[in-house]
Parts: structure tokens; C-alpha cells; sequence
């Protein structure tokens, strides 16, 4: 029963730099967050020691008991949050509950359709080297060059040239809604299964301020750690016919024993995202993106060549183009990271920079939102960000602006 400090000094002493670099920087990665303490709690108990193959009530193990409360409470939580007919808790990941999905739904060799990843797919919806591109033969759909928006003639006439049995919306990197009901009619014109990754925008849709996939899609996955603000790991959603396959093809057709200790911390995270005070998290979440986009467009930014793709947002997240910008992707995320602000470059549509450089930054407000931040400190930290990308910046002056918004909102004051 040794604590850590004393156990593994090492080990330790990088938590607490993380926690330092967590409390003192602003966090931006558009696919990050804050869990409560409760939700880590949950997920440091000791339902980490339990081995529970299997489902609630039917497992492969002795003792199970307890951990069938938790994974219930979980699933019906979730069910209900999303108005969902079925759900599988035990994806230990998003990628995880992707390939489940896809392994429920496909045979090897069968054809998919996705967002490419340079127009903001994720890994899992075909990317070459990923199981999903090696796997099945990938068809990509792409946004309009022009409005920035993917472009359904495009995914229509991919979709009847190409008969696939999956096709894919979802993104994580879009600033924009997708249309649920369109993808789900050109999935019924050709036969295939429509599923909805909504990893990215989950934490929208559970609050009501963004058009839910449940009612149009046959399977919708999620991680629970982006907006959702839960542990990490993922969910599959589906309707009712398609519950077994989904299961079996989590377990035994993915993975081994469930993590109950993180499906405890995501049965928290649905409580939590079911109440008012999410509600308005999100609220803020949304209106720190468009403030955000609104300030990166004024002149005195557009000037030095620095622009907002599809030219606002609907979502968490800001993409900022810098192909007419002195500064490339990466020399833009250094300059936010030295002055305190952490963000991710990011590919672009058409990007004439390689991948490792890019032309673009991805802007997050979910974790300053869980944080406390609402339309003033969004706008400073827009201002910040848009003096940042100018080629002649202040560093000493910005970092103390960052560092002043970091104080006005402790994160874990507790810990
Ligand atoms: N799906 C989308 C749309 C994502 O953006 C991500 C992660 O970035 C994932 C799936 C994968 O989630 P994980 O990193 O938990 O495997």
C-alpha cells in the first residue's frame, strides 16, 4: 500500500509536471479535455483489478456482481443520452470501437467510403496503412475546394459508381455539421450501412446543440474523452437488430476483458453530461469557437496571410489556414506553445506543405470551456492567438496575457 510518491519517485514526479503543465498552459488540442475528479476517481478504483468477459449478466468470470451494476448503469446512461437502442460500453478506444463497428458490419475486401484524412478524416476511415485501409478497398470523399464543406454530389456519385457497404461520416478534423439525413439516403440508394463517428462533436450532441446521427445512422461510435469530457476509451451505438453482431464483434471479436475501471469513470461522465451545467459548457464551447474564428478573420490578422477554413465554424473548432502565412503549421504551433497556448498544426485540404510541416492549426475550445472560460476569455485568448501569428510577435507580453487567463481559472484545485 506504498503511495506512489514513495513507491516510484520517478514515475511520480511526471505526473506532477503534467499536472503543472495542465494548470499553467491553455489547452486548445480540439480532441481534449478535463475529466472531473469524480470521473478519475472511478477510473483509479479498484475495479481495475476485475477480469468480466462477457456482458452484464452473462460473463465468463466469477464475481462479477459488481461490475454488472457499473456497466449497466453505463449503457443505460448512454442509451439514454443519445436516444439510442443499443449500446457497447466497452470499446477501450475510438479506433477500438471503429474496427469493432467495421468488423460487425464487413467482410474483409468489402468497400467503404470515408473522409480522407488530408481533408479531415480520422486513421480509421481508410487511411493507407491503417486496418481500415488495409483491410477494405477505400473509397474518399473530399470537401469542396470552394466552401470548404464535403461535397455530397461527390459522395453521391462515389457512392452509386462504387456500391460500398459502409459509408463513413465523420471527421476530426471539420469545422462544420455534417448532413446526417442526405448521407443516410445515398447509403439506402446504393445498400450500404450508414455509420456516424461523432467522436469529435458527441459532447454537442448530448447537450442538444448539435443535430444528433442516432436517428439516421445504422451504427454510431464515439470516443468519451473529447467534448464528452469523460475517461478515455469509446462507445458503439446501434439499433436493436444490429445489437448482437456489434457485441460479438467487441468480444470476443476485438477484445479480451472489459476495463471497468474506465467504463465506471464513463458511466460518470454520461451523469454529467446529462445536466444543465454541461449544457452550458457546451454553450460556451460553441460561442469560444466562433469568437475564436470571428477574431482570426479581422483584417489586421488576413493581412499577414492567416485565414479561417469554410470562413467560421458550427462546431468546437477553429481551423486556421496558413497557406498565404510566412509562418507554416509548425512554426505556428511553436510560437503558441512558447507563449503557453497548446494546439496541434494540422494538414489542410490541397496542402502544399509535407505532412510533418502543413499549412494549418487546429483550435480547440473544449478543455478551456470545462475550465471555466466564457465569451471575454475567449476573445482574449483570440487576441493572443491572432497577435501570435503575426510575423513580429511579443512573446514576454502574450505569455503574460496566457498566464493571466490560467489564473483566473484554476484547474483541479483539489489535486
Ligand atoms: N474517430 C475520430 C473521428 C477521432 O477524431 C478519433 C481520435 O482522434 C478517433 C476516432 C480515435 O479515437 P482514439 O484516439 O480513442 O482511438
Amino acid at each position: 500500500n506504498t503511495p506512489l510518491h514513495e513507491l516510484d519517485p520517478d514515475v511520480a514526479a511526471a505526473v506532477d509536471a503534467e499536472l503543472h503543465r495542465q494548470q499553467s498552459t491553455l489547452e486548445m488540442i480540439a480532441s481534449e479535455n478535463f475529466a472531473p475528479v469524480a470521473v478519475m476517481e472511478a477510473q483509479g478504483s479498484v475495479l481495475t483489478n476485475k477480469y468480466a468477459e462477457g456482458y452484464p449478466g452473462r460473463r465468463y468470470y466469477g464475481g462479477c456482481e459488481h461490475v454488472d451494476v457499473v456497466e449497466q448503469i453505463a449503457i443505460d446512461r448512454v442509451k439514454a443520452l443519445f436516444g439510442a437502442e443499443h449500446a457497447n460500453v466497452q470499446p477501450h478506444s475510438g479506433a477500438q470501437a471503429n474496427a469493432a463497428a467495421m468488423f460487425a458490419l464487413l467482410k474483409p475486401g468489402d468497400t467503404i467510403m470515408g473522409l480522407n484524412l488530408a481533408h479531415g478524416g480520422h486513421l480509421t476511415h481508410g487511411m493507407k496503412i491503417n486496418f481500415s485501409g488495409k483491410l477494405y478497398n477505400v473509397v474518399p470523399y473530399h470537401v469542396d475546394g470552394e466552401s470548404g464543406q464535403v461535397d455530397m454530389a461527390e459522395v453521391e456519385r462515389l457512392a452509386k459508381e462504387s456500391r460500398p457497404q459502409l459509408i463513413v461520416a465523420g471527421w476530426s478534423a471539420y469545422p462544420r455539421q455534417l448532413d446526417f439525413a442526405a448521407f443516410r439516403r445515398i447509403a439506402d440508394e446504393v445498400g450500404a450501412y450508414l455509420m456516424v463517428d461523432m467522436a469529435h462533436f458527441a459532447g454537442l450532441v448530448a447537450a442538444g446543440l448539435h443535430p444528433n446521427p442516432v436517428p439516421h445512422a445504422h451504427v454510431v461510435t464515439t470516443t468519451t474523452h473529447k467534448t464528452l469530457g469523460g475517461p478515455r476509451g469509446g462507445v458503439i451505438l446501434s439499433t436493436a437488430a444490429l445489437a448482437k453482431k456489434i457485441n460479438s464483434a467487441v468480444f470476443p471479436g476485438q477484445q479480451g476483458g472489459p476495463l471497468e475501471h474506465v467504463i465506471a469513470g464513463k458511466a460518470v461522465a454520461f451523469k454529467v453530461a446529462a445536466s444543465d451545467d454541461f449544457k452550458d459548457r457546451q454553450q460556451r464551447t460553441l460561442d469560444g469557437a466562433r469568437i475564436l474564428a470571428e477574431r482570426l478573420v479581422r483584417a489586421d490578422v488576413a493581412e499577414h496571410g492567416v485565414s479561417v477554413l469554410s470562413g467560421g465554424t458550427d462546431v468546437h473548432l477553429v481551423l486556421v489556414d496558413l497557406r498565404n502565412s510566412q509562418l507554416d503549421g509548425r512554426q505556428a504551433e511553436d510560437r503558441l506553445h512558447e507563449v503557453g497556448i497548446t494546439v496541434n498544426r494540422n494538414a489542410i485540404p490541397n496542402d502544399p506543405r509535407p505532412p510533418m510541416v502543413t499549412s494549418g492549426l487546429r483550435i480547440g475550445t473544449p478543455a478551456l470551456a470545462t475550465r471555466g472560460f466564457g465569451d471575454e476569455d475567449f476573445a482574449e485568448v483570440a487576441d493572443v492567438i491572432a497577435e501570435a501569428l503575426k510575423p513580429e510577435f511579443d512573446r514576454d507580453a502574450l505569455a503574460a496575457r496566457v498566464a493571466a487567463l490560467a489564473a483566473r481559472h484554476p484547474l483541479y484545485p483539489s489535486l
